[in-house]
């Protein structure tokens, strides 16, 4: 049970991150399980591990052949409080998990319990979330450090380690240091089905338009009164039709009204992109400027400003020009008796920012589910079977 009994240390330590303090880490909470994290990674042979001032972790081990790095987030979701996390073992027989008087897991909600019925669920005590996003992650690296400094017989490749900061509010690449990654590849390790490599995200960005209208008092408005809002309610009229969220299919991207503040004077309006090929977003950029000028044609008088963002790109194209890590960890999977397979993400992760920036990072398993609230639970025999893949996606 050593390898869970990590897993039940770290979701104790609250590590939430926070949006709105603009800071690195976004919460200095985070570096408690960091400097937890290098304390431990020096008692298994990590030497030079380190914490940065960002709270970021980075230690190496000396191997053979391929520098692989493998990196979890220490941060959990803001959905749901991470204080006080309080995990629950339980042995599945298929009936509800009755978490407290409030709150049950139920097949009814969540059918990807059956799957489970025979094994040993950790849970939360319904008031919480449980943090194996990405601490499941965290545990499973440290469990194969562990392997490996127990039975120094095995061979292994050169592992560079990272667990990063703020991962949940989109900032874990920010101040990521590659040099000091030093890796070929790498893996972050902080998805659910345990058989998935995963490997294709969304190309996303983020738009913003501010609409000046003309004001005038609005019993003298005939013909020169132009209402801000109304220009910005023919906007969205004329935006594609059956297109966002709500009809958006697992293939499919979207467009997404985050936000919309103003007066009849000025509004203004966030929303966000979404698709898995760069030219379908293109088209939607060009979609939205002609909705625009369509608008300044119309409304003489009024003004526009506006802006794309880029926020992460589909990592799909960087893996395909190095496959490696995928073969790698396809590989492991097989010979742990599973069927590799690739699902879409349907957002972004860390490793597709990192792709990027030059270190190919496709997204490995937990075994945990249900992530960013309270019904998350972390299955503890496959988290025990990642353990296996992974120490065989390092081994020689
Ligand atoms: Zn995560």
């Amino acid at each position: 049970m050593a390898n869970i009994d990590k897993f039940l240390r770290y979701v104790k330590i609250d590590t939430q991150s926070d949006d709105t303090t603009g800071t690195t880490p976004s919460t200095e909470k985070q570096k408690d399980l960091s400097r937890l994290l290098v304390k431990e990674l020096k008692e298994l042979g990590l030497e030079d591990a380190y914490m940065d001032e960002y709270g970021i972790v980075y230690a190496h081990l000396k191997g053979e052949g391929d520098k692989i790095g493998l990196n979890a987030h220490v941060d959990t979701a803001l959905e749901v409080t991470g204080k006080n996390v309080n995990p629950q073992i339980h042995h599945y027989d298929g009936k509800d998990i009755k978490l407290n008087d409030q709150y049950t897991l139920s097949t009814k909600q969540f059918p990807i319990l059956d799957r489970f019925v025979g094994c040993d669920l950790v849970t939360t005590d319904g008031t919480t979330l449980l943090g194996a996003d990405d601490k499941a992650g965290i545990a499973i690296i440290m469990s194969v450090l562990e392997y490996l400094h127990n039975h120094p017989e095995v061979k292994h490749h050169n592992l560079s380690i990272a667990f990063t900061v703020d991962e949940e509010i989109g900032e874990g690449p920010k101040h990521f240091s590659l040099e000091k990654m030093d890796a070929d590849y790498a893996f972050t390790v902080d998805g659910a089905l345990i058989d998935c490599v995963d490997f294709e995200n969304f190309d996303a960005q983020g738009f913003e338009m501010t609409i000046q209208g003309v004001s005038v008092h609005p019993g003298e408005g005939k013909g020169k009164l132009i209402n801000a809002i109304l220009v910005l309610n023919d906007f969205i009229n004329n935006m594609p039709k059956n297109d966002t969220p709500f009809e958006a299919g697992y293939d499919d991207g979207y467009w997404h009204i985050n936000d919309v503040s103003g007066s009849s004077d000025k509004v203004t309006i966030s929303m966000i992109l979404r698709d898995f090929c760069r030219e379908k977003l293109e088209k939607r950029d060009e979609i939205i400027k002609n909705n625009i000028k369509r608008l300044l044609e119309k409304y003489p008088g009024i003004s526009i400003e506006y802006s794309f963002k880029e926020q992460y790109e589909n990592m799909k194209k960087y893996v395909e020009k190095n496959p490696k890590p995928l073969e790698v960890a396809q590989e492991a999977i097989r010979k742990n008796g599973l069927e590799p397979k690739s699902t879409k993400i349907r957002g972004g992760t860390d490793g597709a920012t990192f792709s990027k920036m030059g270190l190919v990072t496709p997204n490995l398993g937990t075994g945990s589910y249900n992530h960013h609230g309270r019904f998350e639970f972390l299955v503890i025999q496959e988290y025990e079977k990642m353990i296996q893949i992974v120490l065989d996606i390092v081994k020689l």
